[in-house]
C-alpha cells in the first residue's frame, strides 16, 4: 500500500469449505478488511475427479449458508462474493451444470489439475513423459476445457510449472507458443478471462501463474478479463503479493480489472 497501488480484489481464496482449507470464512472477511481489500470471493475446490484429494468435498448448501452470514456481518464494510474452483470441468459436465444452476454463483473459476487420469501436482507426471511433452498435454487438454466453457476464467494458466519447475528447470512459455495461444484466442472467443495467480510466487518457480509473457499475450489477442487471486488456503497468504500483480496487469497493458456478479463481468479501473 506505501506504494500507492490498490489492490482491487482477492479473487481466488478458500475456506474450510475446500479439503485442503486451513481458515474460516469469518477469519478471511477479518483479514481481508485489515489489509484493505474491499472485495474478496470465496473460490471452493468443486472436484469430482477420482483420486482427487478434494473430490466430491465440496458441500454447496452448507457453503452458502455460511457465506450469507459474513455477508450480513461484513457486507457493509466488504465486497463479498461467491465462487468456486472447478476442477476438470470438462469432464464434469452433468456436475457442472448442476451446480451451476442451482446456487447462486457470482464467479467460477475453471482450473486443471489432472490430464487424463494422470495428476499434475506429482513429480511422476514430468518424469514420466519428459519436460516438452508434459506440458503440451497439460496445453492440449487445457483447450479442450475452456471450448467445453461453462466457466468465468482459466484458474492458473500455466500451473504445471508448480511442479514442473522442480523436476525439469524453468518453464518457458516461449517453448509452448502455438498451443497456448490457440488456447488463449479460444478464451477470447467465448469470453473467458485469465486470473493472475500468486500461489506459485510461494513456490520454488517463484513467478505468477500466469506470467507476463502469457498475460501479453491474451492482451494481444483481444482479451480483456483479468482478475488476481492469491490462492490462499491459509490467513497469511490472503492477498499475497497482489499489489505487485496489479502492477504486473498494467504492464500486460489492461487498464482494468474484472468483477464478477452474478456471472456477469464488470470492468473495474486501475489506479
Ligand atoms: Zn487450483
Ligand atoms: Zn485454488
Amino acid at each position: 500500500m506505501e506504494r500507492g497501488v490498490v489492490v482491487p480484489h482477492d479473487y481466488h481464496i478458500h475456506t474450510r469449505f475446500s479439503c485442503d482449507g486451513q481458515q474460516s470464512m469469518e477469519e478471511v472477511c477479518e483479514r481481508a478488511l485489515a489489509l484493505g481489500i474491499p472485495e474478496i470471493c470465496f473460490t471452493e475446490h468443486a472436484d469430482y475427479t477420482p483420486g482427487d484429494p478434494c473430490s466430491f468435498h465440496f458441500k454447496p448448501d452448507a457453503y452458502f449458508q455460511a457465506l450469507n452470514q459474513v455477508r450480513e456481518q461484513y457486507g457493509d464494510r466488504l465486497l463479498i462474493r461467491a465462487g468456486a474452483e472447478m476442477g476438470e470441468s470438462h469432464r464434469f459436465p452433468y456436475e457442472t451444470e448442476i451446480l451451476m444452476d442451482e446456487y447462486p454463483f457470482d464467479y467460477i473459476i475453471g482450473s486443471l489439475h489432472w490430464v487424463g487420469d494422470e495428476f499434475i501436482f506429482a513429480r511422476e507426471y514430468f518424469e514420466r513423459h519428459g519436460k516438452h511433452d508434459a506440458y503440451q498435454k497439460y496445453f492440449e487438454e487445457l483447450l479442450v476445457m475452456v471450448r467445453v466453457g461453462g466457466f468465468d476464467v482459466v484458474g492458473h494458466f500455466d500451473v504445471a510449472k508448480r511442479y514442473g519447475y522442480d523436476v525439469c528447470g524453468p518453464f518457458d512459455p516461449h517453448d509452448h507458443e502455438e498451443i497456448i495461444r490457440e488456447v488463449l484466442n479460444a478464451c477470447v472467443e467465448v469470453g473467458i478471462g485469465l486470473e493472475v495467480n500468486t500461489s506459485t510466487l510461494r513456490r520454488p518457480v517463484n513467478e505468477p501463474s500466469p506470467s507476463l509473457t502469457i498475460l501479453r499475450w491474451y492482451r494481444e489477442l483481444g482479451g480483456e478479463i483479468v482478475t488476481l487471486g492469491s490462492d490462499a488456503h491459509e490467513l497469511a497468504h490472503v492477498g499475497y503479493a497482489l499489489e505487485d500483480m496489479v502492477e504486473l496487469v498494467q504492464a500486460a497493458g489492461f487498464k482494468h480489472v474484472t468483477q464478477f456478479v452474478d456471472r456477469q463481468a464488470e470492468f473495474i479501473p486501475l489506479s
